[in-house]
């Protein structure tokens, strides 16, 4: 399927052209239309399969639909293991978002915290984090997520080896229960299984 054959807007329809995306892989092709209508997804997919378009396109999309966006508040929460994880997901969301008015920030630990918090002061939209120093700066009140209506664990198999979980269990109590959430684990374990049941209502499941 082509991508000007999704219902996605303009801006972002020039910027995949730009990016030389024409055609759809099967996991966003699966996925898109459903998380443009709000439903939950749990998604068994490993990398370069084109997981990541397959949901920043739809959060991009419902995101400029809503009156709130840009008032300072984050809007979307994507949860990545690894600091390159993140470093590539938010380089996604950038060159998506190329022609839309989003502020798209990346923070992991292993750096200074204040450029980082300095960023946050100036107001995020997109808030791609690894979970430790994520915890970090909720704690410390740099980072508020009452606000955020899309949210986005990636990896959830690879956390689950990292000893990450405890760390997400706590960020997700801070999420608004009425939220649209998308997972994604390469393999699905039990415990994997177990916590994708507390976090997604009523998912459509895409395995590829
Ligand atoms: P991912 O699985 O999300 O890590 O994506 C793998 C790679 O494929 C990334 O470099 C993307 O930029 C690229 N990509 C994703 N979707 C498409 C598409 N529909 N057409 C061309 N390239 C794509």
């Amino acid at each position: 399927m082509l991508f000007n054959e999704l219902d996605l807007n303009q801006h972002l329809l020039h910027a995949l052209k730009e990016a030389g995306y024409r055609k759809a892989t099967p996991i966003q092709e699966d996925a898109i239309p459903h998380l443009m209508n709000n439903k939950d997804l749990l998604g068994c997919a490993q990398t370069g399969t084109g997981k990541t378009a397959a949901f920043a396109l739809p959060i991009l999309q419902n995101i400029m639909e809503e009156r709130t966006v840009g008032k300072g508040a984050i809007k979307a929460l994507i949860l990545a293991p690894t600091r390159e994880l993140a470093i590539q997901i938010s380089e996604s969301f950038q060159t998506y978002a190329k022609y839309l008015p989003l502020n798209i920030q990346v923070i992991f630990g292993g750096v200074s915290q204040n450029p980082q918090t300095a960023e946050l002061k100036r107001g995020t939209d997109i808030l791609v984090a690894t979970p430790g120093r994520l915890l970090d700066l909720i704690r410390q009140g740099f980072v508020k997520l009452n606000q955020v209506d899309f949210f986005v664990l990636d990896e959830a198999d690879m956390m689950l080896d990292m000893g990450m979980l405890r760390d997400v269990r706590h960020i997700i109590r801070e999420l608004p229960k009425k939220r649209q959430s998308m997972f994604f684990s390469a393999t699905m374990p039990n415990e994997i299984e177990k916590l994708a049941g507390t976090i997604l209502s009523n998912p459509i499941k895409v395995v590829v």
